[in-house]
Parts: C-alpha cells; sequence; structure tokens
C-alpha cells in the first residue's frame, strides 16, 4: 500500500521518491528538514498541552489577554526545555530551538486572542472552554483500500458538525497552498472519508512560519488530482531508472534536500 508521504514527495520530486524508495539510498537530513523535524514534534506535543493551560486559567486570568500569552509561554517553555535535543540521529542546534520557539510565539498569540476572545463572549470556563480548544484527534492513522493508500494526519478538528484534517508545516511559505501540501491533505480527507464514513468538505493547512491557516475546499477538482498523483506515484516506483533531475535542479528547491550531494552523482 502507498503512504501519502510518497505520494507528497512524488509530487515534490520523482527523483527523490524514486532514491529513497526504490534505490533506497540513505542520506544525512539538512539541517532544515532537523528543525523541521524537531519544530513537527514540538507542536504536537503544544496541541495536546494548550487545552489543559486553558482549562486551568481562572475568571482574572481569562480577562486579561497578557496572562493568557503568559501562561501558554511558560507552556511551551517547558515543552522546549524537556524535548529530545536529537532528532533522526542529528543534534537538534541551539538556533533551531529559539527559531522553534519563535515560530511558536506567532500562533500563540493567535490562539490566546481566540481564548480571550471565547471566554468573554461565551462565559466558559474551565473543561468547557477548554474543549472549544481541543483538536478531536492528533496524528491520526488513516487508510482506503479503495485507493490502496495509507497516512496519518498531524491533526483533526471538528467544528460545527463538520471534521476538518489539518497538516502542520514548518517549512517555506508560499502566496497560497503548495501543490504537495494541496495533495496531501487531500489525500488525509479522502482517507479520513473512507476511514471513519463521513464526509470532508474542507482541510487546512497551518504554516507555523507564518502563523496562518490556510483552507482548502475538497472537491471534485482535488480529489482527482490526488486519484492521478496516485497513478504517478506508482509509476515511478516501478520505472527501471531514476527518473531526471527536476526541471529546478540545482535551484532552491534541491539546495535544501538531503539528497543535493548525493543526487547530482548518480
Ligand atoms: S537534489 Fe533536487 S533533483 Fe535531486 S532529489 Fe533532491 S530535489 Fe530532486
Amino acid at each position: 500500500m502507498l503512504t501519502v508521504s510518497q505520494l507528497r514527495k512524488s509530487a515534490f520530486c520523482p527523483r527523490q521518491l524514486y532514491l529513497e524508495d526504490v534505490m533506497h539510498i540513505k542520506a544525512r537530513p539538512t539541517p532544515q528538514i532537523v528543525y523541521g523535524l524537531f519544530s513537527h514534534s514540538l507542536k504536537r506535543k503544544l496541541n495536546l498541552t494548550y487545552p489543559d493551560v486553558v482549562k486551568d486559567l481562572d475568571t482574572k486570568q481569562l480577562s486579561d489577554l497578557g496572562e493568557i500569552k503568559a501562561a501558554l509561554l511558560r507552556a511551551t517553555d517547558e515543552i522546549l526545555r524537556t524535548a529530545p535535543r536529537v532528532v533522526d540521529g542529528e543534534v537538534v542546534r541551539d538556533w533551531m530551538a529559539r527559531r522553534a520557539r519563535s515560530d511558536i510565539f506567532i500562533e500563540l498569540n493567535y490562539l490566546a486572542s481566540e481564548i480571550y476572545k471565547k471566554a468573554r463572549d461565551t462565559g466558559l470556563m474551565g473543561r468547557s472552554l477548554a474543549s472549544l480548544f481541543s483538536p478531536w484527534g492528533v496524528e491520526v492513522d488513516v487508510e482506503s483500500r479503495k485507493l490502496d493508500l495509507k497516512g496519518r494526519v498531524d491533526k483533526v478538528e471538528f467544528r460545527d458538525g463538520r471534521y476538518i484534517p489539518v497538516e502542520i508545516k514548518t517549512g517555506a511559505v508560499g502566496r497560497g497552498i503548495w501543490r504537495e501540501d494541496q495533495l496531501q491533505v487531500g489525500a488525509y480527507a479522502m482517507l479520513f472519508e473512507e476511514t471513519f464514513g463521513t464526509t470532508v468538505e474542507e482541510a487546512i493547512v497551518e504554516y507555523t512560519r507564518v502563523g496562518e491557516r490556510r483552507k482548502l475546499k475538497v472537491d471534485d477538482e482535488l480529489r482527482d488530482s490526488v486519484r492521478r498523483q496516485i497513478e504517478t506515484t506508482k509509476e515511478i516506483l516501478a520505472m527501471a531508472d531514476p527518473p531526471e533531475i527536476c526541471q529546478d535542479g540545482n535551484g532552491k528547491k534541491c539546495s535544501n534536500c538531503r539528497f543535493y550531494e548525493l543526487c547530482f552523482q548518480i
């Protein structure tokens, strides 16, 4: 069964998929990749921790935006302090921890404002208020026999009776949603539908570096693109030789790739 990570890789660079999954070449992760993995694991812990922070805020704290931010920041710093400092066999550098904190800080400000507004508008506190900020699930396994595809969604939210898969991205941010991110979260939406027997109309990609949650409609066009990418991925995996270096080879995309040095020697 294919994985959504393979689908994403094939959309990003077919050659990368081939080197890794057909030729089984191992390459050291770049600092950017180490940072992404580190930041991603922090975000997962924070998603689980923030609702507990909200639950413990008293009336006085909830009426003061600064107090809410301070409580969230204390929880963030504690998670950063105890986070493993080796990822994928590589040491997490101090600059990575500093940058992760600053990325999280953008989102934390947004979250604090949401908590402040919700508490003021609804009068809720404790568990009832926390439930408004708890994801339905974190790292949810999903699978489709029909699509011959499986994966793990970073987070699923449940709002107004609807499930919304959310993918967290810590890397470079474009104007909209990168094509490979669209395909990834679109695939998760389709897998979630089959796994849980429901319908998904919308998905979200969170770009942590700019603290933005960008929405994506899960329509027929996106579903067809996912199906086509599944076929393309299978074709690449069945090729006798590696695909050519990608069109913008040697450009920004390649310089951030863990195969940068090896790829041009093959
Ligand atoms: S270095 Fe460039 S062409 Fe080679 S695998 Fe990476 S992204 Fe693809």
